[in-house]
């Protein structure tokens, strides 16, 4: 879509330390073969993404994003062959990589904001960065991504996953992501990685007008449901999607 930013085929580490940001990543230099899935990842990459396709994701940003992101250079070595599997893997400390048609899902989603409709997303802030996975996702179809987690082992994980993908817009926080993040605010898009009892009052606040935030919330009989919460102009308009099972949304820092 012309309304968006172009990308690159792919996602790679990038040597090069002239370039920088989304723009220079438009002109990224040739891939480097990746270690443990074959020679090269890419085939298998994209049959992840033909497969997204036909589960229904239909916005190309969203399906150029996955294709372009390496999902195995966010797992342990020993799991490295099931990263493009549609599945969510450990990360260690208890918590999981997302399953890659829950991110590509999420992502849809928040390119369903009302200020998507104007131009490419501005801010976009997500709670529970893990492993940095739906960081470096995001930062293809975000101006600027501010990503925080309150695990600081999984915090330095993450800032070592993504540190040789050079992404200048992505934002790595430490922190409690209840309070969200408001200096960053307000956001055109918020995005949850782990399921609450309910919606901290913080993330309705940091959105914009014509902002939508999307997490999973407890739902009766101890389920969990994607729920969607666009900020309009007269309130707060929120729908209930399909039910999800992320890890628990804590509190505090650790
Ligand atoms: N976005 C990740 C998913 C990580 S799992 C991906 O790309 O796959 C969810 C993460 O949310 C965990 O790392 C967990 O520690 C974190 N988390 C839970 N409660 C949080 C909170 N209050 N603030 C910030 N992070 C939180």
């Amino acid at each position: 879509m012309s309304r968006r930013p172009t990308f690159p085929a792919r996602l790679d580490p990038r040597p090069a330390p002239e370039q920088r940001g989304t723009a220079a990543a438009a002109q990224a230099p040739a891939p480097s073969p990746a270690r443990g899935v074959g020679l090269d990842s890419s085939a298998v990459r994209m049959r992840m993404v033909q497969r997204l396709a036909a589960q229904g994701i239909a916005e190309p940003a969203v399906l150029q994003a996955m294709g372009a992101v390496e999902r195995h250079r966010f797992v342990d070595s020993a799991l490295v062959n099931q990263a493009y599997e549609d599945t969510s893997l450990p990360i260690g400390l208890g918590q999981t990589i997302s399953k890659p048609s829950v991110v590509a899902r999420m992502a849809q989603l928040l390119l369903g904001a009302g200020l998507a409709r104007s131009g490419p997303l501005a801010r976009v802030l997500e709670i529970g960065t893990g492993c940095g996975y739906q960081a470096a996702v995001l930062s293809l179809l975000a101006r600027e991504v501010y990503s925080i987690e309150r695990l600081r082992g999984l915090h330095e994980k993450a800032r070592a996953n993504l540190r040789p993908f050079r992404l200048a817009n992505v934002h790595l926080l430490f922190g409690d992501g209840m309070a969200g993040f408001a200096q960053g605010a307000p956001y055109a898009g918020i995005v949850v990685a782990a399921g609450g009892a309910h919606l901290p009052p913080a993330w309705c606040d940091q959105l914009a007008v014509g902002g939508r935030l999307v997490a999973p919330v407890a739902a009766a009989g101890g389920r969990q449901a994607l729920i969607v919460v666009d900020k309009t102009p007269l309130g707060l308009k929120q729908s209930v999607l399909e039910d999800v099972h992320f890890v628990p949304l804590k509190s505090g820092v650790a």
